[in-house]
């Protein structure tokens, strides 16, 4: 503890930072007397920056300030928009240590994952630079003579990109990169968890040469700018990442105003670890994705399925390595797990905590608490958290997001693929196993987006397809070629070189 504090100490402190909307290629507090938020470090309360609330002025000026620039941002050569975000991406790479830094002081994790976080986004802004030079259509024949066929992407328009706090950056890059790469021009409304995060993402493309109003930023509630967005009939396009209740009424709104929309939501993903697997790699896998990110990643390890044959030895040894765990601020390079992003996230992990005991009837085998003395005393801490249960408890079933995962024992591989698929969500899922046959029928069987061999429930690789079934998606994907299909949509053409009428069908099949 006393090593903590001398590495923090070491750390200067600043001032709060007052920042500002990014509307119309300018930075500026709202203009129209919106209210004010607070940005905290949830390891220790330190007052980071204040951000503004937009008006809903303030979305309407930056929609019709996207709408205009759409108009030439469409027609700017794709690989000239690809060099763009090759600027971008040379630039993150130059600030990467310092932007590391500020995303762990607002939303806590440890440093290596924040690094991480920043390099997601160097790597997709790196991939869609490169797609600048393919955007690929296909050419095709056609059924009549001297006509020629062709299909093209072509932009959606104005896009409304709708943020989390747990990627602050890795998850709008997701969005903005091929956002923009396919000729859309974007809004962006990070969580009010992590406004700086979502700065530093928009000053590096300012920086790199985005016309005016091609990229704005705003603030705000979810409540307030999240359904003015999603509402406005001047935005074409919302891609939402978050939880499947806010993710449903997103749905709903672009349903009903007839917006495309992507849904990224929650997941309850499980590690299968069968009597044949390496248990030390499966153990690792187990802490690391259960208790990296304090458990507040959608593909967090929230249910461990092991066989009865070595649940014994996987469970005494998973509680150990758990309970050793390093607690503490994610600045500190020691500490392997960081706070909770707030105290209200905190105390719904404690309310299922609480389900899992007196409700459910689960066993807890080690944390359970809430951490408030000593150097936890000022941050949003918890216990990392294993309980022995069944696949039927709401704790099973629920999203928690936390440092909490559960412990099912099966007797066969088929009956750990019913209770992996067991669930409403369909994001990850893991085998550990040496057995090429159960490997293969577990890619076949496991009902979910993602899914690993002999590796844990996270980690995800920007050049492959992102997401989920069931309540954790709608049917999109993100990342890879698969997010071209959100942003784009397919044109095709036909090309008549006959110098006549050609009638498709009806000069084909029995014309004279
Ligand atoms: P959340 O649903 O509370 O908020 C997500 C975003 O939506 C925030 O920017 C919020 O302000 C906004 N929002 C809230 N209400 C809104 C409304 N009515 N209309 C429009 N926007 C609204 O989620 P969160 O707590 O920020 O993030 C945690 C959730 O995100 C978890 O469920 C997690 O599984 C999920 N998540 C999913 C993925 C994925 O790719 N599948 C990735 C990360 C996180």
């Amino acid at each position: 503890m006393r090593k903590t504090k001398a590495i923090l100490q070491r750390i200067p402190r600043r001032e709060p930072m007052k920042g500002s909307h990014f509307i119309n290629g300018r930075w500026g507090r709202s203009t129209h007397n919106g209210k004010c938020f607070e940005n905290r470090d949830p390891a220790n309360g330190q007052l980071l920056s204040v951000y503004p609330e937009a008006t809903r002025q303030d979305v309407d000026e930056a929609v019709q300030g996207a709408r205009k620039a759409f108009d030439l941002w469409r027609k700017v050569a794709v690989a000239k928009r690809g060099e763009i975000l090759l600027k971008a991406m040379r630039l993150l790479e130059e600030r990467k240590e310092i932007v590391a830094q500020a995303m762990t002081r607002e939303m806590g994790k440890v440093l290596a994952e924040t690094r991480g976080d920043v390099q997601e986004a160097i790597d997709t802004a790196f991939y869609y630079a490169g797609e600048g030079r393919r955007l690929f259509g296909q050419t095709t024949t056609s059924e009549l003579a001297d006509k020629f066929a062709m299909s093209v992407r072509m932009p959606v328009g104005v896009c409304a990109l709708i943020t989390p706090w747990n990627f602050p950056m890795a998850i709008p890059s997701w969005k903005i990169f091929p956002a923009l790469l396919c000729g859309n021009t974007v809004i962006l409304k990070p969580s009010s968890l992590t406004p700086d995060s979502a700065r530093h993402l928009v000053e590096v493309l300012q920086e790199a040469g985005i016309p005016e109003g091609v990229v704005s930023l705003i603030y705000g509630s979810g409540a307030t700018v999240g359904i003015w967005l999603t509402e406005h009939p001047g935005v074409d396009l919302v891609s939402f990442t978050g939880s499947s209740l806010v993710g449903s009424k997103v749905g709903e709104t672009c349903s009903r105003t007839f917006k495309k929309c992507g849904l990224e939501m929650g997941g309850k993903n499980a590690q299968i670890v069968m009597d044949d697997a390496n248990l030390s790699l499966a153990l690792e896998g187990a802490l690391w994705g259960a208790f990296g990110t304090t458990g507040q990643r959608c593909t967090a390890t929230s249910r461990l399925i092991v066989h009865e044959n070595v649940f014994k030895e996987f469970s005494e040894q998973l509680i150990a390595r758990a309970e050793s765990l390093r607690v503490g601020s994610g600045l500190d390079p020691d500490v392997q797990m960081g706070p909770m992003i707030s105290d209200a996230q905190r105390t719904k992990v404690h309310h299922y905590v609480q389900i899992g005991k007196n409700k459910d009837g689960a066993t807890l085998l080690t944390g359970g608490q809430i951490l408030c003395k000593g150097e936890y005393e000022r941050g949003f801490f918890y216990a990392p958290t294993i309980f022995h249960g069944t696949s039927e408890m709401t704790i099973a079933q629920e999203e928690i997001f936390g440092p909490v995962t559960v412990l099912i024992s099966v007797k066969s591989f088929e009956e750990a693929i019913r209770v992996l698929n067991h669930s409403a969500y369909g994001l990850s899922g893991s085998i550990y196993t040496q057995d090429v046959n159960r490997v293969m029928r577990a890619i076949q069987d496991m009902q979910t987006g993602i899914t690993y061999i002999n590796a844990p429930t996270i980690g995800a690789e920007v050049h492959l397809p992102f997401g989920g079934v069931k309540h954790t998606g709608n049917g999109h994907r993100e990342a890879g070629t698969t997010a071209l299909e959100i942003f784009s949509e397919w044109k095709a053409v036909y090309i008549d070189y006959s110098g006549k009428l050609q009638k498709a069908q009806i000069d084909t099949h029995g014309a004279e």
